[in-house]
């Protein structure tokens, strides 16, 4: 078992067989870990599944004395070490415990390998829902607010990337720069005419600056809003607005 695992370190077993040792593995780890919290742990019902997400999402939820836990089928050939990691952050989490940080720590730099971020972006790219539709909105024009943009903050230095409004009107996420397909994606929401063009400027310029500066990696995390990245944000003109009026748009939009 071992020796197979190791073969592919990031992805989904076709081994039946082998996943079902993967699982038994995993049944055993989450049980040790959570007996330790768990009063009742003799009615203790523990599911595990593999589930096809577009990341690395996994998660436990407790309900009485059920406990379902999914995780990324991206961690399925994972090594045992990553798995008994996994168990520990999900575990400790779901009962608000403070998770060790040896754990986070190894978690962490496993996946912030090479091979483990180019299987997250292949099946990203892979399951990723498509967003794109067009940069013509019924109120905004993207392509033309991008151009008065990079003239005024870029010196017209910022390659264009794909602009599209959003499929959906996503309130809770406003702006979106998805590095994959090179594209800013920006809610439908906002192509409205109670909406201010400073707001919807200042929305666009965030994600552009997302384009400008890359994201950086300290031990093992990824920082998309650096410090650099943020004293550039300051440089829109009318930044003070554009965050005062965030919350008066929330409350347009839930009448
Ligand atoms: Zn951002």
């Amino acid at each position: 078992m071992q020796s197979k695992r190791s073969t592919t370190l990031v992805g989904r077993s076709e081994d039946a067989s082998a996943v079902q040792q993967v699982k038994d593995s995993l049944q055993r780890l989450f049980f040790e870990l959570i007996v330790k919290f768990h009063q009742s742990s003799e009615t203790l019902d523990l599911e595990i599944s593999f589930y096809p997400y577009a990341g690395l999402n996994n998660t436990i939820r407790l309900h009485g004395s059920k406990v379902k836990v999914r995780i990324s089928d991206l961690l399925q050939t994972a090594p045992f070490s990553v798995h008994n990691a996994l168990a520990a952050i999900l575990v400790y989490k779901l009962f608000k415990k403070r998770v060790p940080e040896k754990a986070k720590t190894l978690f962490r730099s496993y996946v912030s390998t090479p091979e483990v971020r180019k299987a997250i972006d292949d099946i990203k790219r892979e399951r990723g829902y498509k967003q794109i539709t067009s940069a013509q909105g019924n109120f905004y024009d993207l392509e033309k607010l991008f151009h008065c943009l990079n003239q005024k903050y870029f010196n017209n230095l910022l390659p264009q990337p794909t602009l599209s409004w959003s499929r959906r009107h996503t309130r809770r996420t406003l702006g979106h720069h998805d590095r994959i397909h090179n594209a800013i994606i920006i809610s439908r929401s906002l192509d409205s005419r109670s909406v201010p063009p400073f707001f919807i400027e200042y929305i666009l310029y965030h994600e552009m600056l997302h384009v400008k500066h890359k994201s950086k990696i300290v031990s093992g995390r990824c920082y998309h809003h650096t410090r650099e990245f943020f004293a550039d944000e300051k440089r829109f003109e009318k930044y003070r607005e554009a965050l005062e009026w965030l919350p008066k748009f929330r409350r347009l939009k839930r009448k």
